[in-house]
């Protein structure tokens, strides 16, 4: 097996009430185990065994890139939480957003905006370019802001077993009260 079910940096129960455990355990257990399982059953014998999960996402369509770009969307995803984060970042990551949304309030409400507003399942990502220029992506389904030659920092998960369990239909209530788990730390070290 080439990719493997990537580990929390945290207990199952630590996000909640964010995120409850039982959320947690179906999503990285369930939703996170069967993207990589399915991946690894695509690529065995193909060219795209000896490349890296990034490669397959942006060379790739059809199941295989709907596997491979859910399978680095959380990875990137279960890793930029922390039952210590909220706040705010710092450094060359908060210059940036304030150059481009004016504040961090204005820049999350923005971002909330995208999420509670895409239609059906995908994503809402921060992303930068090459020169370090940031973006909020809104990505459907399966897809990455790779695909647009864009570096992802941090995205928010709006398929519904990412939220259902926790609060139902109140998806923009959701994104809203992730802030409170958000590792900027964890994204920083990505800008
Ligand atoms: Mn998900």
């Amino acid at each position: 097996m080439k990719f493997e079910l990537i580990q929390l940096p945290y207990a199952t129960n630590a996000l909640a009430p964010t995120i409850s455990q039982q959320t947690i355990e179906l999503h990285h257990g369930k939703h996170l185990q069967a993207y990589v399982n399915n991946l690894n059953k695509m690529i065995e014998g193909s060219h795209f065994e000896k490349t890296d999960l990034e490669t397959i996402v942006r060379e790739s369509e059809g199941s295989l890139f709907n596997n491979a770009g859910q399978v680095l969307n959380h990875n990137l995803y279960f890793t930029q939480f922390s039952p210590q984060g909220g706040g705010a970042p710092s450094g060359a990551l908060a210059k940036a957003i304030a150059e481009a949304w004016g504040s961090l309030a204005l820049f999350q409400k923005e971002f909330e905006a995208a999420g509670a507003g895409l239609f059906g399942s995908g994503w809402v990502w921060l992303a930068a370019d090459g020169n370090g220029k940031l973006f909020i992506t809104k990505e459907a389904n399966g897809s990455n802001p790779v695909t647009k030659g864009l570096k992802p920092l941090l995205g928010f998960d709006v398929w519904e077993h990412a939220y259902y369990l926790d609060y139902q239909n109140r998806r923009a209530e959701h994104l809203h009260e992730l802030w409170k788990i958000v590792d900027w730390k964890a994204v920083e070290a990505r800008f």
